[in-house]
């Protein structure tokens, strides 16, 4: 997922970095020690007693003693018309680190769960006016976010709406980066209205069509954790997030560590990844020596 981000501005040490580079410099910081990189695809791990065996999509098969998981979650898309063409463009799925864009701007968050409200509470200090959509006729979020929702004074909650379409000006087709830059840009010459410009949901009741003009969209409908090929090895929580012992980042399999957006920790962020995956290696090293 970081190599989605492409313009980090939350990492210590950068202003400013695509994620892209973010990967590359941790790599090439990486290639400094005696260390194989393998580009594959995990598809299964298997315990056999003391071992683990880690299959891959071109047929490898490795063994270790000990594994570390950190495969990360993506964003669940909208699937909506629209979508690929604004992402960076006023379309985000990460409200902390692109709503700082929106100063003064009208934005709606997709989702009324936790995440969507807890969005709206920080777009609230932002944006002028906020919309939460939410598709179910009851709001997923608890009652103290509601709550905290309703003191800022902002945000409309819209129940029952199916969103339709995200739409904006003509674009060329570019790359995520340029997109970036150009938000970006545009944003900070009060010219955001150029990309998204308003966005089409039907009210799931009246079945009438909805036109919300507003300049950024941001989507909390949830993540999908890449958790498929250790399904029945270790515990999940609803979300498919992997139970992790928070003091160790350890399973319920000794020697089988998880880290990252793939555990159960409540800030998906790239720094706290980071922390999380060093945990993780130091008890994996303790695991190994004992
Ligand atoms: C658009 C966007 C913008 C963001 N911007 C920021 C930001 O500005 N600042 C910030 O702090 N956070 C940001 N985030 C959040 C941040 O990207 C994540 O919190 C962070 O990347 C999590 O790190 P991770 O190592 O757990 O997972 P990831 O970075 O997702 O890395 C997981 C890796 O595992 C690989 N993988 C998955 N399945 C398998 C498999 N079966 N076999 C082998 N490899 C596999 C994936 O391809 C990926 O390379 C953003 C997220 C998004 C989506």
């Amino acid at each position: 997922m970081a190599r989605k981000a492409v313009a980090i501005e939350n990492y210590p040490g950068f202003e400013e970095i695509s994620g892209l580079e973010l990967i590359q410099r941790f790599e090439k910081h990486l290639r400094k020690q005696k260390i194989d990189i393998e580009r594959d695809t995990v598809t299964k791990i298997k315990k056999i007693d003391k071992n683990f065996i880690v299959f891959t999509e071109s047929k490898h098969r490795f063994e270790a003693k000990a594994v570390i998981i950190a495969s990360g979650a993506d964003p669940r898309p909208l699937e909506v018309s629209g979508e690929k063409k604004f992402i960076g463009r006023g379309l985000s799925y990460c409200s902390v680190c692109d709503g700082p864009l929106f100063e003064n701007k009208n934005v709606a968050v997709i989702g009324g769960g936790n995440a969507g409200f807890e969005a709206a509470i920080f777009l609230s200090n932002i944006a002028k006016k906020i919309y939460i959509l939410e598709f179910n006729p009851k709001i997923g979020a608890d009652e103290t976010n509601q709550e905290r929702v309703k003191k800022t004074g902002k945000v409309e909650v819209i129940t029952n709406a199916a969103l339709k379409q995200i739409k904006g000006n003509q674009l060329p087709e570019r790359g995520e980066a340029e997109r970036r830059v150009e938000m970006k840009a545009n944003s900070e010459r009060g010219k955001l209205h150029r990309f998204v410009n308003s966005i089409i949901y039907q009210d799931r009741k009246t079945k009438k069509n909805i036109t919300l003009p507003l300049e950024g969209v941001f989507v909390e409908i949830g993540s999908q954790p890449a958790t498929a090929f250790v399904k029945g090895l270790v515990n999940f929580n609803e979300k498919d997030e992997i139970k992790i012992d928070l003091r160790t980042n350890q399973t319920k399999i000794p020697g089988l560590f998880a880290a990252g957006d793939i555990t159960e920790i409540k800030d998906k962020q790239i720094v706290i990844a980071a922390g999380e995956g060093a945990k993780a290696a130091l008890s994996a090293y303790d695991y190994l020596q004992k």
